[in-house]
C-alpha cells in the first residue's frame, strides 16, 4: 500500500503490432489494479527510415486501439509522440520508475530485438516481467521448432498440408483436400494478356477521422523527410473498418484472387489482392475470422476453390511458416549472407527516381500507398536487389521500412529468405532468379520502358536479362549442386567466351548506376 493507494498490479504493455482486446495480456486484467501502457516513439520510427505511410499507419491504429480499450473500462497510459528523440525503452524505464507496477505484462514481441529490450529494461528497473504466448496465430513457435527439427529440410507444402488437416480447413469428412488436391496452382497465376484486366472493383479505403487526420499531420510535421507521402492514406485503423475491408476483399476481389495473383499492371496497384496484411499483422483481424469467411465463400458458391485455397495456403501456409522460421532460427538469421552480396541498396529505391518501367512503377506506388503485392516485392525490387548483389541487410532494412504491413517476423524470411536466397536454401530451394522475360510475362511494364527484357547485351539490354546471366556466372560453382537449377547453370554454361565477356562488361555498367540500369544516356534510344 502506498499512502492508501493499492499499489499498481500490472503493467500491461502494449506495442502497435499487439492491438487484440482479447490478447493473452488480457486474460486477468482487472480495472481497478491493472493498467495499460503504450507509445509513440521517433526513436522507433527512425531505427529503420520509416516511409511516411508506415508510420502514421501504425500510430493512427494505436491511438484508435487505446480509446477502444477505454471504451472498454480498461485504464491506459498512453504516450503520445513528444518533441524529443525517446526511445521506447526510455519512456517505459520513466514510467516503471513512476507507476512502480508489481509486474510488467506482455505479449510475444513480433521482433527480437523488442523483445529482449523489453527483457533488460524490466530487469534494469527491477520488475518482473511476464510474456505471454500469441494466441492470434494458428501454430505457436515451440510446435513449429518441433515440426523443422524433425526434418532434413523444410518446405512450405509439407508444413501446409499439416496445418489444413490439424486446423480442418478446406477439408472433405473423410479428411482429405477439399476437390482432391492441396493446391490448385495450374488454375492460378495467369497473366492478363494483351487487353489487360478485367474490370477491377476498387478496394475499399477509409477517409480518415479526426483522429488519423491529427496523426496525418503529426507525421507530415515530424517525419517530413521520411520515405512516401500521405495523400492517399486510406488503411483500415479500426477493428471495424478492419472486417469491412475483409468483406469487401470476399465479396470482390476473391473470386478472381488465385488466377490474377501474380500478375501486374501500370497504374493498378491493388488488382485483386487482399490489403489485409497490415490489419492482420497488427491484430485487427484474427487469422481463423479470415480464412472461415474464404472457406465459405467457396462452400456458398461464391468463389472457385482455387482462387480460396491459393488465398488460404498465403494465410495458414506461408505466414505461419515464415513466423516459426523467424522465431526458430533469430538472431543469427538477420546476419545471413549466403551469396557474399555488398553492393549498396541503389538510392532510387527511396525517391522512385528511374527510368526502368518495372522499377519505377512498383518503387513509386510503394512510396505512394506503402503497399506493393508479393510478386512487384519477391520478383521486381527483390530481383532486382538479388541480381545486382545488394547487400541483404540492406534490402531487409528497406521492406521493413517502406510497407505498412511491415514487422519483422514476417518481412525478414521473406526478404532475406526467399528473394535474397541469403539463408542459403533454408526458406526457398532456389533462388528467383529470373530475366526480364519473366516482367514481360506476367505485365505490361515493359511496353514503355526503353530497354528490351530479351536483350542481355547491347544499347538497349535489359538490366535484368543481363544481370540473370552475369548472377549465373558468378555463382556457377555453389548453384551447380542444386538440381532445381541444372537447367539454369546448363544454359550459362553455354554462353561463349565472348558472350560471357560480353555479359560481364555490361553488368559492370549497370552497377555502376543502376538506376538507368546501364541504358546512358537514355534519351537517345529514342
Ligand atoms: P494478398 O496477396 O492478398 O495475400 C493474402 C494474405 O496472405 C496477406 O494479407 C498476408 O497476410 C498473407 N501472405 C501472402 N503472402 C505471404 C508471405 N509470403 N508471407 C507471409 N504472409 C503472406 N508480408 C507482410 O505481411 N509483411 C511484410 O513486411 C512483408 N514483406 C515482404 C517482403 C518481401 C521481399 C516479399 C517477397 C514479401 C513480403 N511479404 C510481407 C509477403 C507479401 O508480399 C504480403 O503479405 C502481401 O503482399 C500483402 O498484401 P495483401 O494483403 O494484398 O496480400
Ligand atoms: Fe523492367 Fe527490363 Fe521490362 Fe524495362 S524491359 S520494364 S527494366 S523488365
Amino acid at each position: 500500500m502506498n499512502d492508501g493507494v493499492p499499489r499498481l498490479r500490472h503493467l500491461v504493455v502494449v506495442f502497435g503490432d499487439q492491438l487484440n482486446t482479447g490478447s493473452a495480456a488480457f486474460a486477468d486484467f482487472r480495472r481497478d489494479r491493472d493498467m495499460v501502457w503504450m507509445a509513440e516513439s521517433a526513436v522507433e520510427a527512425r531505427h529503420v527510415w520509416s516511409s511516411q505511410q508506415r508510420i502514421a499507419f501504425f500510430f493512427a491504429a494505436m491511438r484508435h486501439f487505446a480509446q477502444a480499450l477505454r471504451e472498454l473500462g480498461r485504464p491506459v497510459h498512453y504516450r503520445e509522440l513528444g518533441d524529443d528523440e525517446a526511445s521506447l525503452w526510455d519512456l517505459l524505464t520513466e514510467d516503471l520508475a513512476r507507476l512502480q507496477p508489481r509486474r510488467v505484462v506482455c505479449v510475444q514481441p513480433g521482433e527480437w530485438r523488442v523483445r529482449e529490450g523489453l527483457v533488460q529494461v524490466c530487469r534494469a528497473a527491477g520488475v518482473p516481467l511476464e510474456v505471454r504466448p500469441d494466441r492470434h496465430f494458428m501454430d505457436t513457435p515451440e510446435s513449429f521448432r518441433r515440426w523443422a527439427e524433425g526434418r532434413s529440410q523444410i518446405r512450405l507444402e509439407h508444413y501446409y498440408r499439416e496445418m489444413r488437416r490439424r486446423h480442418r480447413v478446406l477439408l472433405e469428412p473423410d479428411g482429405s483436400p477439399a476437390g482432391g488436391a492441396w493446391n490448385f496452382d495450374r488454375e492460378n497465376r495467369c497473366g492478363f494478356g494483351k487487353d489487360g484486366p478485367p474490370d477491377i472493383p476498387p478496394p475499399l479505403r477509409f477517409a480518415p477521422d479526426p483522429l488519423t487526420g491529427e496523426v496525418l499531420r503529426l507525421v507530415r510535421r515530424r517525419f517530413a523527410s521520411h520515405p512516401g507521402n500521405l495523400a492517399s492514406f486510406g488503411w483500415p485503423v479500426t477493428r471495424a473498418q478492419a472486417l469491412e475491408a475483409l468483406e469487401d476483399f470476399i465479396a470482390h476481389r476473391l473470386p478472381l484472387f488465385g488466377r490474377y495473383q501474380d500478375a501486374m499492371w501500370s497504374g493498378e496497384p491493388f488488382l485483386f489482392h487482399a490489403l489485409l496484411s497490415a490489419a492482420l499483422n497488427v491484430k485487427l483481424l484474427d487469422p481463423r475470422e479470415v480464412l472461415s469467411r474464404a472457406e465459405q465463400a467457396w462452400r456458398e458458391g461464391a468463389a472457385p476453390l482455387a482462387a480460396v485455397e491459393g488465398f488460404i495456403r498465403q494465410i495458414l501456409g506461408w505466414r505461419e511458416y515464415v513466423r516459426g522460421l523467424y522465431w526458430w532460427r533469430m538472431p543469427g538469421y538477420a546476419a545471413r549472407n549466403a551469396l557474399g552480396a555488398d553492393q549498396p541498396l541503389p538510392v532510387f529505391y527511396w525517391d522512385g527516381e528511374t527510368p526502368l518501367a518495372c522499377l519505377s512503377e512498383v518503387v513509386g506506388q510503394t512510396l505512394q500507398h506503402g503497399y506493393a503485392h508479393h510478386i512487384q516485392r519477391l520478383m521486381v525490387t527483390g530481383l532486382y536487389g538479388l541480381l545486382l548483389g545488394v547487400d541483404p541487410r540492406a534490402m531487409h532494412e528497406w521492406y521493413l521500412a517502406v510497407y505498412v504491413d511491415a514487422v519483422e517476423w514476417v518481412e525478414l524470411p521473406n526478404t532475406l529468405g526467399m528473394s535474397q536466397y541469403a539463408d542459403g536454401g533454408l526458406m526457398a530451394s532456389k533462388p528467383y532468379a529470373a530475366t526480364g522475360k519473366y516482367i514481360q510475362r506476367m505485365s505490361n511494364y515493359c511496353a514503355r520502358c526503353p530497354a528490351d527484357p530479351a536483350a542481355a547485351t547491347g544499347p538497349r539490354a535489359c538490366p535484368f536479362t543481363t544481370l540473370y546471366w552475369d548472377f549465373l556466372l558468378r555463382h556457377e560453382e555453389r548453384l551447380r549442386a542444386n538440381p532445381r537449377m541444372a537447367l539454369q547453370v546448363r544454359n550459362a554454361g553455354r554462353l561463349s567466351a565472348e558472350e560471357r565477356a560480353a555479359i560481364r562488361a555490361r553488368a559492370a555498367q549497370v552497377r555502376a548506376d543502376p538506376a538507368c540500369g546501364g541504358l546512358f544516356p537514355v534519351s537517345s534510344l529514342f
